[in-house]
C-alpha cells in the first residue's frame, strides 16, 4: 500500500511486475460483508465457509479478515484446510466435515477443530483417535434432512445418535452441535425448505430427547441468511456471501444485500496488434474480424478458470469499455477485438470481473455468459493468478 493513498483501490497495490493476471482480494469487503452478514441474522452465531481456499480468494487472509468482522466459526469441507487454519495462528472455532475413512482425526482433535459425523465409520474412527489422545472430540451430528448428500438419513440419524450418546457418556466426544444443509435454499419458497426445517427440528429434538445438551443448532448457507430468519438457529453458515456474491441473482444482485463484491480479476495486454477484415481469431475460427481492427491478446485461459463456456461470451472491460472475449478460450489465453481506433497497447490493464461499480462486469456476468454460477467462476480461479490482498488491517489478529 502506498502511502500517497490511503483507501486502497487495485490501482494503489502494485502487483508483481511483469505478472500477467491478478487478482485484488479486496480484504475490507470480506469484513464489511460479514458485518452485513450478522445483522441479517443478529441472534445467531457466524460460521465464515473458507472451503476451497477461500472460494478462490485464499484462505487464511479471508479467514482474518472474516475474523474481524465478528465471524466467532470458520469452516472448510476439508480436513487439511481446517488444520492449515489452525497451524496458522487462528484461534476462532473451527469446524470441518467432508473426510474418508484414514482422515487426520487425531491431527483435528489436537488442534481443537470441531468434526461432523454423519456415518458410523466416522463417528468410530472420531471416537478412536479421540481415546488414543485421552482428549473429548468435540462432534456435530449432520442430519440428511432432503438433500440426499451428506448427513445421516432416517433411521441412520437415530443409529448415530444413540452411538453419539453412548460415547459421549464415555467422555469420548461431546455432542455440541446438530446440523443440516438444504437443497432449494436459493428458492426460499419452495416446499422442500419448510420440510427440511421440520425433518431438522424434528432431529433436533430427538437428539435433546437422547440428552444432548447442545450448543449449536445450523442450517443455513448464505441464501438462507439473507432469505430466511426462520432457519438462521443458533448459527449461520454462509460462504459465497462474505466474498460479496449473491447467491440468489434472479432475487437480488449484491447491492441489493449491502454487500461488495471482494475480488477484481485483471490482466494485462501481452500483445496488441493489426489484423485484417475477414480474418479468424483464435482456434477454430469461431470469431472473424468485420473490419480491419486490432485485437487485444490477453494471459489468461481455461487453465486459469477461465471457462471454455464463454467463447465469445466473457464480457472484459479495456479502458472503460465493455468487449467480448473474440472467439474460443485457450488454455492460456484468450484475445478481444478492439476496433481500429482503439489506442491499447502492451502492458495495459483488462479487468474481467470486480465489483461492477466502475462499469466492469462482475462475476455473476461470467457465470451467466458461462452458464453457471458466480461460485464457480471464482473457485476456479488457477495458481497461475497472483493473489494481491488490499484493504487488510495490518494487524494480524
Ligand atoms: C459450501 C457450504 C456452505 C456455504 O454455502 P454458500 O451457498 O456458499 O453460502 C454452507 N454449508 C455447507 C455444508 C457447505 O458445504
Amino acid at each position: 500500500m502506498t502511502a500517497s493513498q490511503p483507501s486502497p483501490s487495485p490501482a494503489a497495490v502494485q502487483a508483481r511486475p511483469g505478472s500477467p493476471a491478478t487478482a485484488y482480494i479486496d480484504l475490507a469487503a470480506v469484513t464489511a460483508n460479514v458485518r452485513v452478514l450478522r445483522e441479517h441474522a443478529p441472534g445467531a452465531q457466524l460460521l465464515a465457509v473458507v472451503k476451497a481456499d477461500a472460494y478462490g480468494h485464499g484462505l487464511v487472509p479471508v479467514a482474518r479478515a472474516a475474523a474481524a468482522g465478528g465471524a466467532s466459526w470458520l469452516g472448510t469441507a476439508l480436513l487439511d484446510e481446517a488444520i492449515a487454519l489452525r497451524d496458522s495462528g487462528i484461534h476462532a472455532r473451527i469446524f470441518t466435515w467432508l473426510n474418508v475413512p484414514g482422515a487426520d482425526f487425531a491431527g483435528a482433535i489436537r488442534r481443537d477443530i470441531d468434526l461432523s459425523a454423519s456415518a458410523p465409520w466416522q463417528l468410530n474412527e472420531i471416537a478412536a483417535a479421540a481415546q488414543a489422545l485421552g482428549c473429548t472430540a468435540r462432534l456435530h451430528l449432520k442430519v440428511d434432512t432432503g438433500l440426499g448428500r451428506n448427513g445421516a438419513f432416517g433411521p441412520g440419524f437415530t443409529e448415530i445418535l444413540t452411538s453419539a450418546r453412548k460415547l459421549e457418556r464415555r467422555g469420548i466426544v461431546r455432542i455440541v452441535g446438530v446440523w443440516s444443509h438444504f437443497a432449494y435454499a436459493d428458492q426460499p419458497d419452495h416446499p422442500t425448505v419448510r420440510h427440511q426445517q421440520e425433518v431438522f427440528e424434528a432431529a433436533v429434538r430427538e437428539a435433546e430427547a437422547a440428552g444432548c445438551d447442545l450448543e449449536v443448532r445450523h442450517l443455513a448457507n448464505s441464501a438462507a441468511t439473507l432469505t430466511n430468519p426462520s432457519a438462521h438457529y443458533d448459527l449461520v453458515r454462509p460462504g459465497l456471501a462474505i466474498y460479496g456474491l449473491s447467491p440468489v441473482p434472479e432475487l437480488g444482485d449484491s447491492t441489493a444485500y449491502g454487500l461488495v463484491p471482494a475480488m477484481t480479476l485483471t490482466a494485462r495486454f501481452a500483445l496488441v496488434k493489426g489484423l485484417p477484415a475477414g480474418q479468424g481469431v483464435s482456434y477454430a475460427h469461431q470469431h472473424v474480424t468485420t473490419a480491419d481492427t486490432r485485437v487485444g491478446l490477453i494471459p489468461v485461459g481455461y487453465a486459469d478458470g477461465i471457462p471454455r463456456h464463454a467463447s465469445s461470451r466473457g464480457p472484459v472491460a479495456v479502458g472503460g469499455r465493455r468487449y467480448l472475449v473474440a472467439g474460443r478460450v485457450c488454455m492460456d489465453q484468450i484475445l478481444v477485438d478492439l476496433g481500429a481506433d482503439s489506442p491499447a497497447q502492451a502492458g495495459d490493464q483488462v479487468v474481467l470481473f470486480g465489483p461492477g461499480a466502475e462499469g466492469e462486469p462482475t462475476a455473476q456476468d461470467w457465470a451467466i455468459a458461462a452458464d453457471t454460477i458466480s461460485y464457480e467462476i471464482v473457485t476456479r480461479l488457477g495458481p497461475r493468478v497472483e493473489r494481491v490482498y488490499v484493504g487488510g488491517s495490518e494487524e494480524p489478529s
